[in-house]
């Protein structure tokens, strides 16, 4: 059911160690794809698949190409009923005006007939934590949304690499924004 993205073996396992994490507030998958896949047959997306991502800075994509929409699974989680609708509703629109329209006239009529504010992003709402952060010694935190490469040391702390400043990373849970330390991420070289 969910989106095939490539990633290496370790940080699969890592994400799928965080699922079991608690969560705090937000929609269900379950009742978030149910839901979409309502409003998106009731649009005439019968055809279209719904599938799953791990974005967490956008909360919807539109796949014209092989008429897929896919939804962030961390901001679904994050998302109350309305915010998760609003999305799903916003990728209809572009579904429906088609490739080529981004946010023109066409695809903002189209948002207010489905009864969506017409907005290219959704501004408020819960942001998802970028999903690695590195802290150093002196307790500055650096946020990184790749996963890092290689030892790096606090460039607050020290312009040039010094290994008294080292930075200590973390994986972030994108929903309740708990941290681990897997010995895996800070063991990795170059
Ligand atoms: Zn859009
Ligand atoms: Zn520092």
């Amino acid at each position: 059911m969910y989106s095939c993205v490539s990633h290496p073996q370790v940080q699969l396992a890592l994400e799928n160690a965080l699922e079991v994490g608690p969560r705090l507030v937000g929609m269900d998958l379950q009742i978030v794809q149910q839901l979409a896949r309502v409003l998106m047959d009731s649009h005439g997306l019968e055809q279209w698949d719904l599938v799953f991502d791990r974005a967490r800075r956008r909360a919807g994509m539109t796949r014209y190409n092989d008429q897929i929409i896919s939804l962030s699974r961390p901001l679904m989680q994050l998302y109350d009923e309305k915010q998760v609708r609003d999305v799903v509703l916003h990728e209809i629109a572009h579904a429906r005006v088609g490739t080529g329209h981004g946010h023109d006239e066409m695809w903002k009529k189209e948002a207010r007939r489905l009864g969506t504010p017409p907005r290219a992003s959704i501004t408020e709402g819960p942001r998802a934590p970028a999903p690695y952060v590195g802290r150093c010694p002196n307790g500055h935190d650096v946020e990184r949304y790749r996963l890092p490469r290689g030892v790096r040391s606090c460039a607050t702390c020290s312009k040039i690499f010094d290994h008294r400043y080292l930075l200590t990373w973390y994986r972030v849970n994108a929903v309740d924004g708990t941290k681990i330390q897997p010995s895996s991420l800070n063991a990795r070289g170059r």
